[in-house]
């Protein structure tokens, strides 16, 4: 099949030799004007040398997304073989036919080697989000390929890219199954169970990248009361009640997701109390009247989705931070999250640095969180590493 080929200026190859998947428009000698978004493109060197085919998006710093770095054509073969690698690296983690655990996150971006694609995997539901047009493009073959991968293990396929695509083109479609119509289903996640909404649930029905630092509270709440600020459906409070936390309190402003978290309480047995607040966490966390925790978690949604931002997302870090810290009974636990990309790893540190001592709190680092395997890193793409977390011991 004819590709469009587009030539690279002089000496701009060095980062497709390291193997970056992104490559910016001003590296590029000339773009065609008749080249169209979401066009799959053969990317040369100023010398004619071969050196990766990609998705080809106008309108943003970034031009191509490169999806391989070899000459081959991007159809069905391509796709299941994706797929099949990505199976095959959550079956090495011992991700599939795990009894306590039927989710995880099937394709992480840039991170599974292939920009702008994110696939879910909840039980039976499997939910595909574009974030390139060129990706979105390519929805039957990727669908077609999870189909013939998990056979009848996969009910419906829902295909869910309008909020995630460019403007120009999210506007222009639907959201839509692509197999079956099944919406809901019950999760399994380290034994406890999530109802999920794919349709109706924020991002593609659940966060998925939180389930080891989840997991984490299993060692450290049993008789322990606990704040989870930013609850969504209730994963950190679930998790920690069913560990043995004497009392849960949940913050969150989506009345939506305390519905959700309310089923998901009754889906779980355990003895602890658990109350729900429809709140700001700012202002939950500034009511003098609420009594101090043991172990407090803090999740907030990206607060800095663009580097121009990153200032202001550096300042709002720090209040909440300040005012967590001094949610935290002496000899508790902070678990604090940053989901930032432009806020990097040691910026977040340096942010939490400054809330403690604003805090004045005496604090130790007890482990530094991240994004679970399923949601891997690409070695040559260090942008890919979103989330960062500090577990914190804390103390007057
Ligand atoms: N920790 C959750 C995921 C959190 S996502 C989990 O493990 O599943 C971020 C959540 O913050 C969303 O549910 C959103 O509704 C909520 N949120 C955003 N701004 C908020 C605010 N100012 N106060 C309270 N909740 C907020």
């Amino acid at each position: 099949m004819y590709l469009t080929t587009l030539k690279l200026k002089k000496d701009k190859e060095i980062s497709i030799y390291r193997k970056h998947p992104w490559i910016f428009s001003g590296a590029f000698f000339d773009i065609p004007k008749t080249i169209e978004d979401g066009e799959t493109v053969r990317v040369l060197s100023y010398d004619d040398k071969f050196l990766a085919i990609g998705h080809y998006q106008g309108g943003g710093s970034i031009a191509v997304r490169i999806l391989t770095y070899k000459d081959i054509p991007i159809d069905q073969n391509f796709w299941n073989d994706t797929i099949s690698n990505a199976v095959l690296y959550r079956k090495n983690l011992g991700l599939l036919d795990d009894a306590h655990t039927n989710t995880y996150r099937l394709q992480h971006g840039e991170g599974d080697g292939i920009p702008g694609l994110i696939i879910d995997i909840y039980n039976d539901l499997a939910v595909i989000q574009c974030h390139s047009i060129g990706v979105h493009r390519c929805y039957n073959q990727i669908a077609e390929a999870i189909l013939s991968c998990y056979k009848s293990k996969i009910d419906s396929i829902y295909i869910r890219s309008k909020d995630t695509l460019p403007e120009i083109y999210g506007k222009k479609i639907v959201d839509t199954f692509y197999s079956g119509s099944k919406e809901e289903t019950i999760i399994l996640e380290n034994s406890v169970k999530f109802k999920i909404n794919i349709i109706t649930g924020q991002k593609t029905g659940f966060f998925l990248d939180q389930r080891e630092n989840r997991a984490l509270l299993n060692y450290f709440s049993k008789d322990k009361t606990v704040l989870n600020c930013f609850c969504y459906t209730g994963g950190f409070s679930i998790y920690a009640l069913m560990a043995g936390a004497t009392k849960v309190d949940s913050v969150d402003s989506s009345q939506k997701a305390m519905d959700l978290l309310e089923e998901n309480l009754l889906l779980n047995t355990f003895a602890g109390d658990h109350q729900s607040y429809c709140a700001n966490v700012l202002h939950f966390l500034t009511d003098d009247t609420i009594p101090d925790y043991d172990i407090v978690i803090v999740d907030p949604p990206a607060f800095a989705k663009s580097i121009h931002k990153r200032h202001n997302a550096v300042l709002a870090y720090k209040r909440l931070n300040t005012l967590a810290l001094r949610k935290v009974k002496n000899g508790g636990f902070l678990c604090t999250f940053s989901c930032s990309q432009v806020v990097g790893t040691q910026l977040f540190y340096d942010t939490i640095v400054s809330a403690g001592i604003e805090a004045g709190k005496k604090v130790r680092v007890v482990r530094s969180l991240s994004q679970g395997p399923d949601h891997p890193i690409n070695l040559f793409h260090p942008e890919g590493h979103y989330l960062k977390g500090l577990m914190l011991y804390v103390e007057d």
